[in-house]
């Protein structure tokens, strides 16, 4: 290093995989020195939670696209293992540098916090910066000065704080080291199934990395956003952005989302509206989780911790395999297990299922999915889960039951969805398609279906599902009032 030129600086990655509106990126570039950008994985413990199967097979792709577009600029993407200080520390060591950049993942910041202390006794700084949420945690406060718990006043004192940040468009250089550190292979860290491929119709949704999350975006804007308000509920229809992966990976900014919606026209204003309030809830669960670090272990609600939760292992499996014999939950199961994703109102249905019907705790429910999704999210998923099982901050109260039958008439009214997702039961008549189990031995016939061989019976009689779990629910606010 000579007199002139500033040390070298390291860009840490996390869940923010992108180069487009990228802080951290920017203020590194910013020093005048070179860059170093790095991936660790982080032995288990040292997130919240192990990266569940789906998005490993999501990162792997996610972490080939920004090596490509980091070579792209002129320099390359180290990979490490190890406790996030040591590698750190040896990068430092290795590059001269002194400051470590990183986009701040609300999910870990005391994690963060003891990284930032350790660094700090290695005389190595480490750096924070925002751009996960629209708004930082914290900035949107009640007249008081706490944190709303309620969502709708919570999107309308966001309104008033106005456009969210203008987004740093994406560098076009990245200046690297004389001397590239060592890298390991993204191969060696296995993060792709084998034997068996259960992600093997992933890339038919699914393109990794800030390209696919572009694409996505426009073909959203162009095709999708003028129906959104309509079309968001319906299972069958391509109505919504299926942005939330590349959100869960930082490879799209919200202010990105936002600002691209912008100078659409007049006629798209309820609809950017609409959408707009979606991204909003998603700066609600963050605010969520800042105030509970473990929002998906305890229940917001503390009157929930005595509810008489139900476990029978079976039944949880029929759950997470789609055999219930209730059609739209088995085709939401199906489409979870089969591209890594489920449609926003069925996920509401199929975990009002698991935890009104057959009363088993949610935790279990939001584990299953965290493993399963390639948008599983630290904040969306516990605070969503909490949301229907009535124990989250603004949730819907556990008395309201959803009906599996009326649900899947009301939003898949030609069982298009269904007969997707369920083919064994393609062929039976519309009036039917949602509770095979009332029609006539004929129309089954003709079908081609024999409940309980080609398609389960109902695991449970909705009805007494729903007076067991309603009685539950009076126990537990019985003991709530006494005690
Ligand atoms: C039980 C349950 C679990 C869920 N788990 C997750 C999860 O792990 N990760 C996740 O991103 N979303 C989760 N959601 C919320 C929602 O289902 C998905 O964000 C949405 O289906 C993603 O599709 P999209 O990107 O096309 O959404 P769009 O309708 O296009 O919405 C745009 C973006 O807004 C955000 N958003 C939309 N709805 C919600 C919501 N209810 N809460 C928070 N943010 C929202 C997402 O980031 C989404 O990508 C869950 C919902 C339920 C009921």
């Amino acid at each position: 290093m000579t007199a002139e030129q500033p040390p070298a600086a390291i860009l840490w990655f996390r869940r923010d995989l992108r180069l487009d509106d990228n802080a951290a990126l920017h203020a590194a570039i910013e020093t005048g020195g070179a860059v170093v950008p790095v991936y660790i994985r982080e032995p288990e413990g040292h997130n919240i939670g192990p990266l569940g199967g789906a998005q490993e097979w999501w990162l792997h792709h996610s972490l080939e696209a920004l090596r490509k577009a980091v070579r792209e600029l002129g320099s390359d993407l180290v990979l490490r293992t190890g406790a996030a200080v040591d590698v750190l520390a040896d990068l430092a060591h290795e590059t001269g540098a002194q400051t470590v950049f990183i986009n701040r993942a609300y999910e870990r910041d005391e994690q963060d916090r003891k990284i930032a202390a350790d660094l700090d006794a290695k005389e190595l700084r480490l750096t924070a910066f925002h751009g996960k949420l629209l708004h930082p945690p914290g900035r949107i406060k009640t007249g008081s000065g706490g944190s709303f718990k309620v969502f709708t006043p919570f999107w309308n004192a966001m309104q008033k704080l106005g456009e969210p940040r203008e987004p740093i468009a994406a560098p076009t250089r990245i200046p690297a080291p004389k001397h590239f550190p060592k890298s390991q292979s993204l191969n060696s860290w296995a993060l792709l199934p084998s034997k068996p491929d259960w992600a093997a119709h992933f890339s038919d949704l699914w393109t990794p990395g800030e390209q696919g999350a572009k694409e996505k975006l426009e073909a959203f804007i162009g095709n999708h956003l003028h129906d959104y308000k309509r079309g968001r509920d319906l299972p069958a229809i391509d109505a919504t952005s299926n942005l939330s992966a590349h959100l869960a990976h930082g490879e799209i900014t919200p202010a990105r989302l936002w600002h691209a919606t912008r100078d659409l026209p007049r006629s798209a204003a309820e609809n950017v509206g609409h959408f707009r309030r979606e991204v909003a809830w998603r700066d609600f669960c963050y605010s969520l989780l800042s105030e509970k670090p473990r929002l998906d272990e305890e229940n917001w609600d503390r009157k929930f911790d005595a509810m008489e939760w139900l476990y029978d292992a079976d039944e949880f499996t029929a759950w997470t395999r789609g055999q219930t014999g209730y059609p739209i939950v088995d085709a939401g199961m199906r489409q979870l297990w089969k591209y890594g994703f489920m449609h926003n109102r069925v996920r509401m249905i199929t975990a009002s299922f698991l935890i009104k019907d057959l009363m088993i705790d949610w935790r279990k429910g939001e584990k299953w999915f965290r493993d399963a999704l390639v948008d599983a999210d630290p904040a969306n998923n516990a605070g969503n889960w909490q949301w229907v099982a009535g124990s989250g901050a603004d949730a819907s109260p556990f008395f309201r039951v959803f009906n599996p039958v009326l649900q899947g008439e009301k939003f898949d009214p030609d069982g298009t969805y269904v007969r997707e997702h369920v083919p064994e039961l393609a062929k039976l008549d519309k009036k039917y398609i949602h509770k095979p189990f009332d029609a006539p031995p004929q129309t089954l016939a003709k079908a081609g279906i024999e409940l309980g061989t080609t398609y389960p019976k109902p695991m449970i009689d909705h009805g007494f599902a729903r007076d067991r779990a309603l009685a539950a629910y009076k126990r537990l606010r019985g003991a709530a009032e006494e005690g």
